[in-house]
């Protein structure tokens, strides 16, 4: 690693980078490798590879088990887990969801026909603001998703009440959220239906993959048919279906991460609180919270940018820590309503939507999990504030770059 003593060390005027290896935002958690080879080799073995294999079907037991509901699926993905669901519980029309999110969140609804309907977040959460809700509710309007959004739960008590008043299902995409609670409950126990993804980047990976989960036993049984084709438990087609399923091999890596939870969470906190004590009073910059004694698994390091006090702009540091191979992300900059199809829809979401457009512009994640060391975090940190105690001078510089 080395030390920047004068903005010349800086890769961007010509010094050398800081880290030689990329450290970075959504570096896989890996499990214990033998624990997963032996699974693999079990499942080879077995010749069953697919089509509810027996690692499948322990890792729904385990993930019901480990949130306390009803009932798991398993799917492919996260992003099939929310088509699935969206069709389960009949979504048509119109669906309110917040912009400021990632992507998959609105296509989901957009590929299966539904019109995602952007809501504002509110300031201090940036969760999707329920007070704006029910303007945005038409004769259209089948649902609310919610999104637990850097896996801090939403505000889901205020968004239930508004779906019971005008009857309207509810889903919360919970990709980032495994492991959470909302007041002292696991996250997965709440509306219609959650959704995980078990994304290679996300907590808990299975590669790719994901699990719809509810405490609905009707409609468990629908979506569990929905995933495979539409068969019933035997050889009849009952519905219409899609292939969602998850894979043995999938399951395997599902079934060991979910051994080092506790651990990887563990991990994960001491990072966070490294990061805190790292950055402590660095002027300008500000870390997103996780309010205690709920319970998170403390995946995204997320930092907020005050540009009128941290001198640099926030694309500023982002190119900076990038160049020294600090490969940060701007999540979930620009918003889902500012991309496309979403863009050129006819209405004018932007006017609406001034928190998430605001908030946008100021996040910055910074690279956490198992793959990364307090060394490396503190090294990172200490990039940032050299950056920021000389921010006028970088940013004139950097200016005059351009
Ligand atoms: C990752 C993610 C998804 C999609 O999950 P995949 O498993 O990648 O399909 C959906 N919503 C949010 C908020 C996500 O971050």
């Amino acid at each position: 690693m080395i030390k920047k003593e004068s903005i010349n060390d800086l890769v961007i005027f010509g010094g050398e980078q800081a880290f030689r290896e990329k450290l970075y935002v959504g570096c896989p958690n890996i499990g214990n490798r033998q624990r997963l080879l032996t699974r693999i080799n079990e499942a080879l073995d077995r010749r069953w590879l697919t089509n509810n294999g027996p690692n499948v079907q322990e890792f729904e037991k385990k993930v019901s088990e480990y949130i306390g509901v009803k009932h798991c699926i398993a799917v492919c993905n996260g992003t099939m887990g929310l088509e699935i669901a969206s069709k389960a519980v009949a979504l048509t029309g119109e669906v309110i969801v917040p912009s400021f999110t990632f992507v998959a969140t609105a296509h989901a609804l957009k590929w299966m026909g539904i019109t995602p309907v952007f809501c504002d977040i509110d300031s201090d959460t940036y969760m999707m603001d329920p007070r704006l809700i029910e303007e945005l509710i038409t004769q259209h309007t089948t649902a609310i998703m919610g999104v637990h959004l850097w896996g801090r739960p939403c505000k889901i008590e205020e968004i239930s009440q508004i779906a019971d008043k005008h009857n309207l299902k509810v889903l919360f995409d919970a990709a980032h959220a495994f492991g959470a609670t909302y007041k002292g409950k696991n996250i997965g126990n709440f509306g219609n239906a959650e959704v995980f993804s078990f994304h290679a980047t996300k907590f808990l990976n299975t590669f790719e993959g994901g699990a719809i989960v509810t405490n609905d036993d009707h409609l468990a049984l629908k979506i569990r048919s929905m995933k495979n084709f539409g068969f019933d438990s035997g050889d009849n087609v009952i519905s219409l279906g899609i292939n969602g399923k998850m894979n043995e091999i999938s399951a395997a890596m599902g079934l060991t991460m979910l051994e080092d939870v506790d651990e990887l969470i563990a991990g994960n906190y001491r990072h966070y609180t490294e990061y805190g004590k790292a950055l402590a009073g660095t002027k300008g910059i500000e870390l997103m919270s996780y309010d205690e004694p709920e319970k998170y698994n403390y995946q995204y390091i997320v930092l907020e940018m005050d540009e009128e006090i941290s001198g640099v702009t926030r694309d500023q540091l982002v190119k900076i820590l990038n160049l020294e191979n600090v490969l940060v992300r701007t999540y979930f900059a620009p918003g889902c309503h500012n991309m496309a199809p979403y863009c050129t829809a006819p209405s004018n979401f932007k006017q609406n939507l001034t928190v998430t457009e605001s908030l946008a512009g100021r996040v910055i994640c910074l690279p956490t999990g198992s793959a990364i060391t307090k060394e490396q975090i503190n090294h990172i940190c200490e990039i940032i504030r050299f950056v920021i105690k000389n921010g006028e001078e970088i940013k004139t510089r950097m200016d005059e770059l351009q």
